[in-house]
């Protein structure tokens, strides 16, 4: 995704495109893997922890990116490709204990939760644990 494409999109989901903003939906939007705040410092360089936290909580907010807890000790975090978010375009994670990789699992839907009436859900949280391929070898 390239600097433009990322500002029409913040735009067209109702977030003022920011140049910082701009920044860190374009560096989601390249990520192989689900990341974490510090990965993001990282990869970005020029922009502070707080700012980026900030935006990825507006972003959150927003159901521009979804953020989950995958077993490791930070939230990570990867976009929303729905145009609107909805718990139906969650998918399964597996979190690997030997290399602490983060795999999205595009093809495995979150089973649907059978709620009692009145409850409706708007996130959901599915992450399998164990060894992935690249550890499988090495065990
Ligand atoms: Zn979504
Ligand atoms: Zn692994
Ligand atoms: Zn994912």
């Amino acid at each position: 995704m390239d600097y433009n494409e990322a500002k029409s999109t913040l735009s067209a989901r109702k977030v003022k495109p920011t140049a910082n903003r701009i920044i860190i939906y374009k560096v989601l939007s390249e990520a192989t893997h689900p990341v974490s705040l510090t990965d993001l410092e990282i990869a970005i360089g020029t922009i502070d922890k707080a700012s980026i936290f900030r935006t990825l909580t507006m972003f959150a907010d927003h159901d521009l990116v979804h953020a989950f807890m995958d077993g490791s000790k930070s939230m990570k975090y990867e976009l929303c490709v729905a145009g609107v978010h909805t718990i139906g375009d969650m998918h399964a994670h597996f979190y690997c204990e030997k290399c602490l990789k983060t795999y999205c699992l595009e093809d495995v839907r979150v089973p649907q939760a059978n709620l009692p009436e009145g409850f409706t859900a708007h996130d959901v949280n599915y992450v399998v644990k164990g060894i992935c391929p690249d550890c499988q070898g090495k065990l």
